[in-house]
């Protein structure tokens, strides 16, 4: 079988009018030469997304999204790019019957290379050791806690031995030492050991599937050190951008419409054994920026069930307060006497778990019941301050409905009657704006240097020659952003004589990477190109590279100490002045 090429993928997107297959989802209007859609990317009654037939691209004038046809079905449809590139190819009937349909994945730092295939092999290893002799008790305390082989293969689990053996094979296939020590699965003390010695182990897998790190639980009795160990942050292991269980579970929370957010990978795994796959867990942090974007790429619902404990309850609630203000739908669960889903699912079985996971509580619920734990309900004093900070939340409730429940259940918990909340609650300040649906406009100061890159850009991608010029009197760009896309365009026309944005984008797999390109192609400047203008700004950002160059020297010539190299600096220092 075939694998998709970047011509055939254009192929497919070429066989559509964006318009159409926007016009299946929004309605659209027409707007001198473009359509003009309300944006679904962000909460508005004002049609800003604007759809260009020409160029083939969409573009939101307030919250920056935009894109060709297979950004807006996979951030609509909340699909992956592979199956907007089959959905699409469905709609233009195109047959892809022929083609190897594998996940898109980013290519690998070079830098990384090493680190990834340690652990993969890391994963081989300790799947071995599980099934030999060596591996036998694990086994057994895996199977009396109800893994069976299914469950054992699924999360790839496996057993360390308290031999090193992931040092000895390591050195074996030639990785260098100081790679072993960066990827956190062997030590280096007086002499090189692993990490992990007789634990059970349970891969760690980054967005995208591959391992990156493991957590390591001891089993026996005897064993008195920690319960879990987990590697240690890496260059490719980061726990605030890791989610347990994500890259498995994308397609079920497409299905069931939400995800369950848990503590730890023990509860992602008890749920499914209760047939729930829809579940990631946090990695002992807590939810990050970066996590809110894993899961708002497969769903808008997040019902988070914490530990029920004080500190897993402040963290329930701040999550909440995170995801609410990233225009999230959320629910809480709250599980009884201390338990998490592991140890609810070893007590109660299957049935037990998901009756207590189907008991959500709103936002405002949770905090009432969690505000009310903490205090003693004999006490008036207690009881009317409790009162009064419950009042601030439902304050902000518009929904009336909503609010009308909210005032019976603090009535029935604090024992004041409804009319008397009521009252308080009309004697507050009406709040217009519900506080989570503010959307901020990010403008970004525009220095000269940066406006320089962005117009130089633009002509790049309308001009094989101006890119041609780029590449061999400039070469590099200040913003991390625009370097790469520059870069990406002399790459394409290596192979076209023409750059069709549309087209272009399908290269990059970073949403913000495709949002400046479609900004810098929507700039309006004036075509063709003039020689003038292009030799401006090719002067303003060597001139600029030049100056990053020289502060960075100039630095380095301050904490230097060794005369010798201090005098090799000053020479470079000099040099770049004469340029
Ligand atoms: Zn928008």
């Amino acid at each position: 079988m075939e694998r998709l090429s970047q011509d055939k993928i254009n192929e497919i997107r070429g066989s559509v009018d964006i318009v159409d297959v926007i016009g299946q989802y929004l309605s659209l209007h027409k707007n001198g030469r473009n359509y003009v859609a309300v944006c679904p990317f962000h909460n508005d009654t004002r049609p800003s997304l604007t759809i260009s037939p020409e160029k083939q691209i969409y573009k939101c004038f307030v919250c920056d999204s935009g894109g060709n046809v297979f950004t807006f079905l996979q951030n609509h449809l909340k699909i992956s790019y592979i199956e907007a590139v089959k959905k699409v190819a469905e709609m233009g009937r195109i047959d892809l019957s022929e083609y190897h349909l594998e996940h898109k994945v980013a290519p690998i730092k070079e830098e990384y290379v090493a680190l990834y295939s340690m652990n993969e092999e890391a994963c081989k290893i300790y799947r071995y050791y599980l099934n030999t002799k060596l591996g036998l008790e694990a086994k057994a305390y895996l199977n009396q806690r109800h893994f069976n082989d299914e469950l054992i293969d699924r999360f790839s689990i496996g057993y360390a031995p308290i031999d090193s053996v992931l040092y000895q094979s390591f050195k074996q296939e030639g990785f260098n030492e100081i790679d072993m020590v960066k990827s956190g699965l062997v030590i280096e003390s007086s002499r090189h050991f692993d990490r992990f010695n007789d634990r059970v182990m349970f891969p760690l897998h980054d967005s995208q599937g591959r391992i990156v790190g493991f957590s390591g639980r001891i089993f026996k009795i005897t064993q008195t050190d920690s319960k879990y160990i987990n590697s240690p942050e890496s260059d490719i292991f980061i726990k605030g951008k890791t989610l347990y269980n994500y890259h498995r579970c994308k397609e079920m929370t497409r299905k069931e419409g939400f995800v369950y957010l848990l503590e730890g990978f023990m509860d992602v795994i008890a749920l499914y054994k209760a047939g729930l796959e829809n579940a990631v867990a946090i990695m002992g942090t807590a939810l990050t920026n970066d996590h809110i974007q894993m899961l708002r790429r497969i769903t808008s619902t997040v019902h988070i069930c914490l530990d029920g404990d004080r500190a897993g309850q402040v963290a329930a609630s701040k999550a909440a307060l995170a995801l609410l203000k990233a225009n999230m739908n959320v629910k809480i669960i709250l599980l009884p006497d201390n338990h998490d889903p592991d140890e609810i699912y070893e007590e109660h079985g299957s049935a037990g778990l998901i009756e207590q996971l189907k008991k959500t509580l709103s936002p405002i619920e949770f905090q009432m019941d969690f505000e009310y734990r903490q205090i003693d309900s004999s006490n008036y004093d207690d009881r009317k301050h409790f009162l009064e900070k419950m009042c601030q939340l439902i304050h902000r409730v518009n929904d009336s409905l909503d609010r009308d429940y909210y005032i019976k259940r603090l009535s029935d918990l604090s024992g004041f009657s409804s009319n008397i909340i009521e009252q308080k609650l009309g004697g507050m300040k009406k709040i217009e704006a519900p506080v989570y649906h503010e959307v901020k406009k990010v403008t970004r100061m525009i220095d000269k240097y940066h406006k320089a890159e962005q117009e130089l850009l633009f002509y790049m991608l309308h001009s094989k020659e101006v890119a041609k010029k780029y590449e061999a009197k400039v070469g590099f760009m200040y913003d991390d952003r625009y370097r790469v896309i520059a870069s990406y365009i002399v790459d394409y026309y290596r192979s076209h004589d023409q750059l069709v944005v549309a087209d272009f984008i399908n290269r990059f797999e970073k949403d913000e990477l495709i949002k400046s390109v479609i900004d810098i192609s929507s700039l309006s400047l004036p075509l063709p190109y003039s020689e003038k203008a292009v030799n401006e700004y090719m002067e303003i950002i060597s001139l600029n590279a030049r100056k990053m160059k020289k502060e960075q020297l100039l630095e380095q010539f301050h904490y230097v100490l060794d005369p010798y190299k201090k005098s090799e600096i000053l020479k470079e220092i000099i040099d770049l002045e004469k340029e």
